[in-house]
């Protein structure tokens, strides 16, 4: 408790101290509009900071930076990136509870759950800069009388990266790392929600980062994020956001022809047959959906129960949420359910709980918006979903676990996959031979079988359908960000003098 009260009233200086400016070419620059957005925490609606509403003309500014340090970066060797990374790593690692402070008061999750997030980040960057000491190992080869091929894996150049606010940091790490470790530079813009950490973590990397290779302009999607994507000297975007914006961000890009990679939206189902674990079913359901205030494109809130079962699995997952305590993240308490980002998703929410009720739904926890400050809405159950209305086929972003009964293990599957998204799934069972033919049948980039929600540094995290096609994590991701060029060298004749 004394400790993050203390940490809150540091984060709290830091923001006061921190410029109300873009981050361009290693230090922070006023933009080029006077224009000032209020930063604000969700637990309360109080005004926790200001930061810039960017341009275009900011966004050239980022770019020029970018352009004129990414030669020199991408011709270290990956060994060299490898040290500096991981400098950069040290620093966030050094600064680990005041980032994770930044992360409660402006997201609104607690500052234990926000701790646990900021290894993640650091190790990150830790992994990518290994793995990028291997993935560009040249591969060489006779294909050609005469000739040697081989691959030389080259940075795509300038790439320029947009963020969500749900995990800010975390977001932006999963794009920063394997971008700079395969030696590009970066155009980062955070959302403009959440904006401030990001700034900070750029800092951080001032004096250990070469100018210019990481530079961060803050402001609107429709503006900064627009220029980002449609700018002809940026070579690569990546959107991690909602299926709207990778959208327009794959449109925006299209003139310039530069590569996309999008992280999108998510509607996981979570199919749960009478032979699972039940009360480890429950317990992992609860941490997976309520989690981060069920603000995570991954969350386990589409619950698909076979029919034998669902009196139980009703139960015990009212039981879970009506156990959930919420707090305002700077009293330093630790609970379990935060606020929504802002007084628009918490309406957004309820107005979809809403249209499932006159759908048919029934509200057995929850469904209604609290009195008092900030932007709560309370962890909340529904049965008796109508198959195919919005609440089984569209992303909630919110604490709403909605429940639906099967009969068979076809139509499980079937329903399972009648969604536009295919972010993550589940399968809950004790039959192996289930397991192995469901992940199988399933349309979804993540499958977890009797768990849900863990991710790696080591393993993808990769969209269908509509939530997209990037790869974040992985050597996957360093991949994404790399071209591979074919050299082919003629060897000409063996002398015959010497
Ligand atoms: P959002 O799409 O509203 O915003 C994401 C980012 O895109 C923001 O920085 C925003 O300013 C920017 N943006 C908005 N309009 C833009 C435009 N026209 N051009 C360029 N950029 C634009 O999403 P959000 O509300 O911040 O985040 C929630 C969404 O993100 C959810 O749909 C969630 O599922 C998704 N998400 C996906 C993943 C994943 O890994 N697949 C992870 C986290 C969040």
């Amino acid at each position: 408790m004394a400790l993050s009260q203390d940490i809150f009233a540091e984060a709290r200086s830091r923001i006061d101290e921190l410029p109300c400016a873009q981050y361009i070419g290693g230090r922070f620059i006023e933009s080029t509009s006077t224009d000032i957005a209020e930063v604000v925490e969700p637990a309360t609606g109080a005004r926790l900071g200001t930061a810039p509403v960017g341009t275009a003309a900011d966004v050239d500014a980022a770019v020029t930076a970018a352009r004129a340090a990414q030669s020199s970066w991408s011709r270290l060797t990956p060994g060299t990136r490898f040290e500096i990374l991981n400098r950069f790593a040290d620093a966030i690692d050094a600064h680990s509870d005041l980032l994770a402070a930044f992360e409660a008061l402006n997201v609104g999750k607690s500052f234990a759950v926000a701790a646990s997030e900021i290894p993640l980040v650091s190790d990150g960057l830790r992994f990518m800069a290994g793995a990028a000491r291997t993935a560009q190992a040249p591969a060489a080869g006779q294909y050609a009388d005469g000739q040697v091929s081989y691959i030389r894996r080259e940075p795509v150049g300038v790439v320029g990266a947009i963020t969500p606010w749900n995990f800010p940091l975390l977001m932006a790490s999963w794009k920063i790392a394997p971008i700079l470790a395969a030696g590009n530079t970066l155009v980062l813009k955070p959302s403009e929600l959440t904006p401030l950490s990001t700034l900070v973590l750029a800092d951080l990397a001032t004096g250990i980062l070469p100018d210019g290779v990481l530079n961060i302009v803050v402001g609107d999607g429709a503006v900064v994020g627009e220029a980002i994507s449609s700018h002809t000297h940026i070579d690569m975007v990546a959107l991690t956001g909602s299926v709207r914006s990778g959208q327009l961000v794959a449109n925006a890009a299209a003139a310039t022809v530069k590569r996309v990679h999008l992280e999108l939206g998510g509607k996981a189902p979570v199919v749960v047959f009478p032979d699972a674990d039940l009360d480890h079913f429950a317990a992992t359901i609860t941490a997976a959906a309520y989690g981060n205030a069920g603000q995570d494109c991954g969350a386990a809130t589409r619950v698909l129960c076979h029919a034998d079962i669902q009196d139980q699995v009703v139960d015990v997952l009212a039981a879970s949420a009506t156990q959930l305590t919420s707090a305002d993240a700077a009293s330093g308490a630790d609970f379990d359910l935060g606020p929504l980002i802002s007084a628009a998703q918490r309406d957004r929410v309820a107005q979809m709980v809403d249209r499932a009720r006159a759908d048919g739904a029934r509200v057995v926890v929850g469904g209604q918006v609290p009195d008092g400050p900030g932007f709560f809405y309370p962890a909340t159950v529904l049965t008796d979903i109508a198959p195919g209305s919005e609440m089984a086929r569209e992303e909630v972003f919110g604490p709403v676990i909605s429940i639906e009964a099967f009969d068979t293990e076809a139509e499980a599957l079937t329903r399972a996959n009648d969604v536009e998204y295919g972010l993550a799934a589940s399968v809950w069972t004790g039959d192996v031979g289930r397991a192995l033919r469901f992940t199988e049948g399933l349309n979804f980039g993540s499958v977890w079988v009797n768990s849900h929600i863990t991710f790696v540094a080591e393993m993808p995290w990769v969209g269908f359908g509509k939530s997209g096609y990037g790869r974040d994590n992985s050597v996957y991701a360093l991949e994404d960000y790399t071209r591979t060029k074919h050299v082919m060298v003629g060897m000409g004749a063996m002398g015959t003098g010497d």
